[in-house]
């Protein structure tokens, strides 16, 4: 899909959402619960300097969002709905080998996660893949949309220049997954 498909398409799946002013994640959260009918579980976790500050975990019933715990809240909600852009845009469906599906740091995973039920994993810094792209645009649009007066619910998420650009610079720099 070309990034102005990606953009596109996103307008949409954010206003089939009701972001809630003040923004709440876990209201975001439950709303995409609720649509998945699959569980959602936050939970920080000390991630390695090197490696991203966000993982997204499935396994057969439950979505595992890792936000890395010792980084301020507004980086936080950031990795959060990012990593929840990739559930909204279904990317732990694809299939092996187009996902991801690898993460090195996988053994950092609390051990009540069993390895052999997770189905796919999400935590590579690679913007330049179309997923990941996307999950960016969609974590980058809503907390625009929410953040900031006016708030307005109704108004359509603009494919603005300064926002590219914003949002090119910040993918120049590792966005979301990097400290
Ligand atoms: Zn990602």
């Amino acid at each position: 899909m070309k990034r102005r498909h990606i953009r596109r398409k996103c307008g949409d799946l954010i206003q089939s959402l009701e972001l809630t002013a003040p923004f709440s994640v876990e209201d975001l959260c439950r709303q995409i619960a609720e649509r998945r009918q699959r569980t959602i579980r936050l939970a920080p976790l000390a991630f390695p300097a090197s490696g991203p500050a966000g993982l997204l975990v499935s396994t057969a019933s439950v979505d595992y969002v890792f936000y890395e715990a010792h980084t301020t809240v507004t980086h936080q909600t950031h990795v959060i709905v990012h990593e929840l852009g990739h559930l909204v845009w279904n990317h732990a469906h694809a299939g092996p080998g187009e996902g991801g599906g690898s993460y090195e740091g996988g053994s950092l995973l609390p051990k009540d996660i069993d390895p052999v039920l997770i189905e796919h994993m999400l935590g590579r810094t690679q913007y330049s893949r179309p997923e990941e792209y996307a999950a960016e645009y969609f974590a980058t649009q809503v907390l625009r949309l929410v953040s900031g007066p006016p708030f307005d619910t109704a108004a359509a998420p603009p494919g603005v220049s300064a926002l590219d650009t914003r949002l090119g610079r910040s993918l120049q720099h590792g966005g979301a997954h990097q400290r």
